[in-house]
């Protein structure tokens, strides 16, 4: 088995690297920003993302028939990697879970409208699955679509829908039969944001940063912007959540985190002792950085793993989404405890330690294990279908 990347993925990241380089500015890149960093919400951060796609660097696996490259899934793993390392926008939503899904299950009319604004980045997508009664159970959706005429009428709720504040276009789970079990009665639709019939309400969360319920009130949405089979929704759901949860949990964050977590343990002192010097402090920096280099290779499992085709692994997509956002939170409990009173100070405050991220992942890195998924769902995928135990619910 061969972990290291080939000579020419190597000199792509260097390409990817030096682009970066060229482009570095507050306005597009933000590593503070976190796991949120990778939304394309902002004027500087759409013109970026255009760059990006004069370049060809969206739709590296899309095929060819659709404007793509047709190369490996390492290429994607590797620039969203670096993007990730930056805190610049990420090609996860629109050229990942949206577009991937669309090629796979869209209708030819849906793939040649919105395939190609994907490729140029001129569309960004906010998703709607989560429901104030269905988070961990997403297939108790309950937003009502009825068909009516030549499409259909929806109305109800969504709760935690990211993006929906500056997005164009709305990813949306419907209960379309009410009468059949529970997972085989919901549509996916495309839905336009601007539609007079949405109400969007932003919500705080201790990330800092937002996201937003979403009220549908008769919202109309002609049959032509159903995504796939009437009624197999929850299985396409399924399959993108398993994009979700790989691509837009990134590790190389975890891994900065960790480098300045190493690099303040080797210069600084306690009590007039040098912190490389505490047993304590020195036996849980290596049990993390061992933890680091597993994530590392369970996101390169899963890259391994969907370069087989078909749709993303759904156990690998589990597990290191597990693995990746516990050991982000492990690192910034151990960067609060190990930086002392000063790691409680603000980002961006002068004298904080780690620059004072500590602070700030302590409390962002526990969005992580709930977005996308809560642990304990990841806990139950990989019981049930990695290890063949029974359903627990
Ligand atoms: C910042 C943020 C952004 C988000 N963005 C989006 C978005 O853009 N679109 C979207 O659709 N959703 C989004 N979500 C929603 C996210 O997917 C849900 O929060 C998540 O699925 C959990 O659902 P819930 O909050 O209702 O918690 P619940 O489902 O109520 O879970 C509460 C607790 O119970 C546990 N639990 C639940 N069921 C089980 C079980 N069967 N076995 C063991 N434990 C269980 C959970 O793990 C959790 O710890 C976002 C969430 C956050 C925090």
């Amino acid at each position: 088995m061969d972990f290291e990347f080939s000579a020419e993925q190597t000199a792509f990241k260097t390409e990817v690297e030096r682009f970066l380089d060229e482009h570095q500015h507050p306005d597009v890149m933000e590593v503070t920003r976190e796991n949120m960093a990778q939304l394309v919400d902002t004027p500087p951060r759409r013109a970026f993302m255009k760059k990006m796609a004069e370049r060809g660097w969206l739709g590296i696996t899309w095929p060819k028939e659709y404007g793509g490259q047709e190369g490996d899934g390492v290429y994607e793993y590797l620039l969203n990697e670096s993007l990730a390392r930056r805190g610049a926008p990420q090609i996860g939503k629109g050229v990942g879970i949206i577009g991937k899904t669309l090629i796979r299950h869209g209708s030819e009319k849906l793939k040649r409208e919105f395939l190609p604004k994907n490729l140029r980045n001129e569309v960004e997508f906010a998703i709607g699955y989560t429901e104030p009664q269905a988070g961990s159970d997403a297939a108790a959706m309950a937003l009502r679509a009825v068909r009516e005429g030549d499409g259909w009428r929806l109305n109800g709720q969504k709760i935690f829908t990211t993006s929906a504040h500056f997005a164009e276009w709305y990813w949306v789970g419907a209960r379309t039969d009410p009468d059949a079990p529970k997972h085989h009665g919901i549509t996916l639709f495309l839905v336009k944001l601007d539609d007079p019939g949405l109400k969007v309400y932003p919500m705080p969360t201790i990330g800092d940063e937002i996201t937003n319920q979403v009220y549908f009130d008769n919202v109309f949405v002609p049959d032509a912007y159903r995504v796939g089979e009437l009624n197999r929704g929850f299985q396409y759901i399924s399959e993108a959540l398993d994009l979700e949860r790989f691509t837009m949990f990134t590790f190389s964050p975890i891994q900065q985190r960790m480098e300045e977590l190493c690099d303040y343990v080797r210069t600084e002192e306690r009590d007039g002792r040098p912190l490389r010097e505490d047993p304590i402090v020195r036996r849980r920096i290596a049990r993390l950085a061992t933890q680091t280099e597993v994530a590392r290779v369970l996101g390169l499992r899963f890259v391994a793993k969907s370069m087989q085709g078909g749709a993303a692994p759904t156990v690998e997509a589990s597990q290191y989404k597990l693995f990746a956002t516990e050991l982000s939170k492990r690192v910034a409990d151990a960067a609060v405890d190990i930086g002392g009173p000063g790691a409680q100070l603000r980002v961006h405050t002068a004298e904080a330690p780690m620059r004072g991220r500590a602070e700030l992942t302590y409390r962002y890195t526990v969005v992580d294990t709930i977005g996308g998924g809560a642990s304990e769902i990841q806990k139950n995928i990989i019981a049930r279908r990695k290890l063949g135990l029974p359903k627990n619910f």
